[in-house]
């Protein structure tokens, strides 16, 4: 199932999506509003609820509605750096890598945080915050959205703890990312995190193995890299994160970036206004965002 979050005027709205059909179907009052988190943790009665009432519910075309990110974060998105083998040594070469620079492999998983007000909009525009950044760049990743929350999580029981997944653009302004060596600044700013277009249950996906990442710059592909390069694989991550931090449903994880990002180049090739961006993931659909 695709859920969705959009809009036709002022109000916010929840939606089961057809991308096949090109459809979504209004669900808002079988949620009983628009926030899917609100219904992560119980979840079972609610898609049991959703299937009944579904067929029932009006269609409208899915291309004549405006789409919002898929959820509205509980708290700021976990997210791991350097957990593909090629992105380690890219960015290690980079030298934006501080203040230890290394392109060894991690032995741990590295987690850091994006704000909340990061989160934008599967199509919207991208802030380029002139001014604050000239060092603009895109990670393309595959989001992982906890359903029934926990702490001391094993690896073993991780995956009953995986709602869905959903695609994210952990934009980064790399200049603030070195200078400042805490992550957090370069990977927060406004609207540096698109999200969407939707967010699919696990049932839909089946084995993430099986998906692939692709990042595309006005039309050229920059990165594409099946999930099972995954370092540090969904389970380990969840079990990592909490072992001592309560993970709380809606909580999204943004598993980390493939090779080929803009500082990877040599020279890097920062994102300038204008340009767009587009990740995909198998099954999960397609961003694109154009910087604004
Ligand atoms: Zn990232």
């Amino acid at each position: 199932m695709k859920l969705a979050v959009f809009s036709t005027g002022a109000d916010l709205r929840a939606g089961v999506a057809d991308p096949d059909q090109g459809i979504i179907r209004d669900v808002t009052s079988v949620l009983g509003g628009p926030d899917l988190t609100a219904v992560l943790s119980d979840w079972d009665t609610t898609r049991a609820a959703l299937e009944d009432a579904l067929a029932s519910l009006p269609a409208v075309p899915l291309d004549s509605v405006r789409l919002h990110a898929p959820l509205r974060p509980v708290r700021n998105i976990f997210a791991v750096g350097k957990n593909y083998r090629d992105h380690v040594r890219e960015f290690g070469r980079s030298g934006y890598d501080t203040p230890s620079r290394s392109e060894e492999i991690p032995d741990k998983p590295i987690i850091f945080s994006k704000a909340t007000t990061s989160v934008t909009g599967p199509y919207d525009d991208v802030d380029p915050h002139h001014g604050v950044t000239s060092e603009l760049d895109y990670e393309g990743e595959l989001g992982v959205i906890i359903g029934r929350g926990g702490r001391g999580i094993t690896a073993a029981g991780a995956w009953q703890h995986v709602w869905g997944y959903s695609v994210i653009n952990d934009v980064t302004a790399r200049d603030l990312q070195r200078d400042h060596k805490q992550w957090l600044l370069g990977k927060s700013l406004d609207t540096h995190c698109p999200m969407g277009p939707y967010a699919v249950t696990a049932d839909e996906i089946g084995d993430v193995d099986t998906l692939e990442v692709e990042t595309l710059v006005n039309g050229e592909q920059r990165q594409h890299a099946p999930v099972k390069d995954l370092i540090f694989d969904i389970p380990t991550l969840i079990a990592t994160i909490s072992a001592g931090i309560t993970l709380l449903p809606g909580d999204i994880i943004a598993t980390g970036t493939p090779a080929g990002v803009g500082i990877g180049f040599d020279p890097p090739k920062f994102l300038v206004s204008g340009d767009v961006v587009e990740v995909s993931i198998t099954g999960l659909g397609k961003l694109r965002n154009r910087i604004g």
